[in-house]
């Protein structure tokens, strides 16, 4: 089965919003096995709506439109649907109703008359009605081609897609599409790439392909079967594979995150975190409290940002940092013990670095960062590179994943 999706909407032409239904259906349609090969955007202009209609049944077998469901004037998707595959638009008494009642309930006020217009829908189309919003969507067939409209908004798009279309399309197709990801710190993708090129070039099902990623990339692999256990059993020794030939730079498969990986080795051991942050000014507190149940691995943090506050609060030696400067291996280290003190944890990482614009005052290139870690067993420190040339943020958020990974490697007994 081969869809193609065509988006309705002159905002999305001038740049106003982004085709997110588009990224949101593709993902749903891959899981219902079915292959996804245009995405269109038309404005809300019926000429072209229907030209992209009749260029897009003679190639596909499915084909799924979004937006121009409402009520104005500028709302036109069912009816030059209707036109271009010769069908009639007929009012729907029970959807009416129900339009009405959703006025009632959501709005505490009467319909306007022309909300009358959404539940005209094509003679002989499967419903599917919309319990969080107004217009309904519908489905038919004609001629081999099964046209489905689904509204515009985000959230009932995504609704219908998941309660209503998704039952209608799951009846056409046979098979499943199943994939995993494997997630890589520390390897680029066109060294991932280039290190998986035999078998990516060999395979056809499953697939492999690589993503980058922000500071991080990506392999996904997928495979299309009758049945997901059948898919699963296919996958099994090709992610077993990519894991072994890129080896420790994988951090999971179908994990969210770095930090989650980290957060749950802590778990597992029953160890605490916590961070002093000087560049990354609380990003790693930040995303180590973006995760749920963060408070029983997370202590807390000290953003020292300045020397006053990583001798005030952290109690680093003046001395250290007259000597040495605040970007330096010994302030690191003293930094990321006192934090572990004042914090009362088992680990404490720390970060201190140049994330620019200028170099420092003791000619430390941008991007210069050290980042230590200390726990009952002693301190450890690294001295990085992260993102120069790339701006303050990527070498802030580099630098939040570095200290990650530093942890991740810790815990696992891996090389650091
Ligand atoms: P409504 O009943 O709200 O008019 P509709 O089905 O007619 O719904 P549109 O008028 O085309 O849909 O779009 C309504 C809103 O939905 C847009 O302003 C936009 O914010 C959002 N939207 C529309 N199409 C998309 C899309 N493809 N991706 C993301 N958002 C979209
Ligand atoms: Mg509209």
């Amino acid at each position: 089965m081969i869809a193609e999706l065509i988006a309705v909407g002159t905002e999305l032409l001038l740049g106003n919003i982004a085709n997110t239904d588009a990224q949101m259906i593709s993902e749903k349609l891959s899981a219902l096995g079915i292959t996804v090969h245009r995405h269109t955007v038309v404005g809300d202009n019926p000429e072209r709506l229907a030209d992209a209609l009749e260029t897009a049944r003679r190639r596909a077998d499915i084909i799924i439109t979004t937006g121009g469901l409402g009520p104005t004037y500028d709302d036109l998707t069912k009816q030059t649907i209707c036109r271009t595959f010769g069908r009639e638009l007929e009012l729907h008494e029970d959807i009416l109703e129900e339009i009405r009642g959703w006025f009632a309930a959501q709005m505490g006020k009467a319909m306007p008359e022309n909300n009358v217009q959404q539940a005209m829908l094509p003679v002989n189309c499967v419903v599917f009605d919309n319990p969080v919003g107004t217009a309904p969507g519908c489905a038919f067939e004609e001629g081999g081609v099964h046209v489905l409209m689904l509204p515009g908004p985000p959230f009932e798009c995504r609704y219908m897609f998941e309660h209503r279309a998704a039952q209608y399309l799951e009846k056409l197709t046979d098979g499943v599409i199943v994939s995993h990801e494997i997630k890589i710190f520390g390897m680029g993708e066109s060294s991932v790439e280039e290190a998986l090129r035999e078998p990516m070039t060999q395979m056809t099902n499953p697939t492999l392909a690589p993503y980058a990623k922000l500071n991080e990339c990506m392999v996904r692999a997928t495979a299309k079967a009758e049945t997901r256990e059948a898919a699963e059993a296919m996958l099994k020794p090709v992610v077993a594979q990519v894991c072994e030939t890129l080896g420790d730079v994988v951090y999971g498969v179908d994990v969210d995150s770095l930090e989650a990986v980290v957060s749950q080795l802590m778990r597992e051991r029953g160890l605490t975190l916590a961070a002093a942050e000087s560049c990354t000014g609380g990003l790693i507190a930040k995303r180590m409290t973006d995760l749920p149940g963060a408070s029983g691995v997370f202590r807390g943090g000290v953003v020292s940002y300045t020397n006053g506050v990583k001798a005030g609060a952290l109690g680093v030696p003046e001395a250290l940092l007259e000597e040495y400067g605040a970007v330096s291996e010994p302030v690191a280290r003293a930094m990321a013990e006192g934090c572990r003190k004042v914090c009362g944890s088992d680990l404490a990482v720390s970060v201190t670095g140049v994330a620019g614009p200028d170099t420092d005052d003791r000619g430390n290139e941008i991007g210069t960062v050290f980042i230590a870690l200390a726990s009952g067993k002693g301190t450890i420190c690294k001295r990085l590179s992260c993102g120069k040339g790339r701006g303050r943020d990527r070498v802030r958020s580099a630098a939040a994943q570095q200290a990650f990974d530093l942890l991740r490697r810790w815990m696992l007994g891996l090389q650091m």
